[in-house]
């Protein structure tokens, strides 16, 4: 069938009479009263004998609301049509449970599964806002559902730069995590109008090293492409696909390693080549993701004595503040005040591996009585409400 044929006119949803309603409902589920007051009063909020610093910057992006208000606009412009998300619509458990409650049913965001068998042209379903891989648009085109799309503007921008790599034969090197959405939704526009684009993801600064070794000749191929494995365009050739390079990185990754891995390719390229004609590069981590990082570098100018970082464990931007943090104070990352169990206690992610686990709280059971300088961020993904009840929270156990 011709897809032309099947494509829905995509729907503005978010029409003014709509976003009155949307924009009350949002203040019910995630607004917070005292956070509002807080930020107007310079980031400062003294409860007791606890003193809290909150970053200049944290919590909802531009990004996130847009995504939120445009699921909850589309609730209310389809009342009575199925309504599917792929994946989550951001990385936090509370606003997807909101969105569940809505009757929004979540398919798998990993592979064009059985599941989406279900799915008729009456359907609607919602595109998260890190977007999906080219192939799941081309499917849902197919079968000529309303497609309502949340990408964020900034994750576009990098597609528009490694589509630009790809349609100069350039491979695009991809800073990121190879499984995150975002990451994987970029991956498929690298492969180009054509499909024969090349694409190699790099997570860390171990794996930037693999590729500068290689570039200058040293390391086996069978290792390299073991190390890689699943991170990289169908048929790359470390040999081939790594003579003219382009940078682009996930938009939520760490500012200052993504510069340094830059700098490391770009070095290695200069010592193969003599010059940097192969090499291309451009910035892509959102301005939302540095001013999150930036601010949280001026909060830790503080002399604090605990940081809480709240968010989803899921959440890249958020993972990177609690690595950011735990340099220089003791930090502890959490989903909501739930996981502050008690004065001593906190089930808490531990990002290295990345599973929960039960902390104690030192530094807080060490002041108990005394004053305590608590520093707070969010990530980009999180809701005021959420951070509102962790100060009331750690205030309460410490009455
Ligand atoms: S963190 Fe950046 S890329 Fe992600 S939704 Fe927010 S603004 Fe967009």
């Amino acid at each position: 069938m011709n897809q032309d044929s099947t494509r829905k006119a995509r729907v503005n949803v978010r029409r003014a009479e709509v976003m009155e309603l949307v924009e009350k409902e949002i203040q019910q589920h995630y607004q917070s009263e005292l956070i509002s007051h807080i930020r107007a009063a310079g980031n400062v909020y003294n409860l007791g004998h606890t003193e809290f610093f909150l970053a200049r910057e944290f919590g909802f992006c531009n990004g996130v609301r847009r995504a939120i208000d445009i699921a909850y606009a589309a609730r209310k412009v389809f009342p009575d049509r199925q309504i599917y998300l792929i994946g989550d619509i951001i990385h936090n458990p509370e606003v997807n449970r909101q969105l569940e409650g809505k009757g929004i049913k979540k398919l798998p965001w990993k592979h064009l599964d059985a599941s989406y068998d279900q799915i008729v042209a009456d359907d609607v379903v919602i595109v998260p806002a890190f977007g999906v891989p080219t192939s799941f648009m081309d499917a849902l085109e197919e079968k000529g559902v309303q497609i309502v799309d949340t990408t964020c503007g900034d994750v576009m921008k990098v597609w528009k730069r490694v589509k630009n790599y790809a349609s100069m034969g350039i491979t695009s090197i991809i800073h990121g995590k190879a499984t995150h959405e975002e990451t994987s939704a970029t991956a498929s526009r690298a492969l180009g109008e054509k499909g024969r684009g090349k694409y190699l993801v790099v997570y860390d600064l171990e794996d930037a090293a693999a590729v500068c070794d290689y570039i200058l000749g040293k390391g086996s191929r069978e290792a390299f492409m073991k190390r890689f494995e699943g991170c990289c365009s169908p048929g790359f050739d470390p040999d081939r696909d790594l003579e003219e390079v382009g940078i682009a990185n996930q938009t939520t990754m760490l500012k200052t390693e993504t510069q340094t891995l830059q700098k490391m390719i770009r070095d290695a390229i200069v010592q193969r080549d003599g010059d940097d004609d192969n090499f291309y590069v451009f910035d892509t981590i959102c301005g939302a993701t540095q001013d999150r990082q930036d601010a949280l570098y001026d909060l830790l100018k503080n002399p604090l004595d605990v940081m809480f970082v709240v968010g989803g464990y899921n959440s890249s931007n958020t993972t990177h503040l609690v690595d950011i943090a735990r340099k220089h104070v003791p930090t502890y990352f959490i989903e909501s005040a739930e996981s502050i169990k008690s004065i001593q206690y906190v089930d808490a992610f531990d990002t290295e591996t990345r599973e929960v686990r039960r902390m104690t709280t030192e530094p807080v059971v060490q002041n108990l009585g005394k004053s305590l300088k608590v520093g707070i961020t969010a990530g980009a993904s999180c809701p005021a409400n959420l951070i509102e009840a962790t100060i009331l929270r750690i205030a309460d156990l410490r009455k």
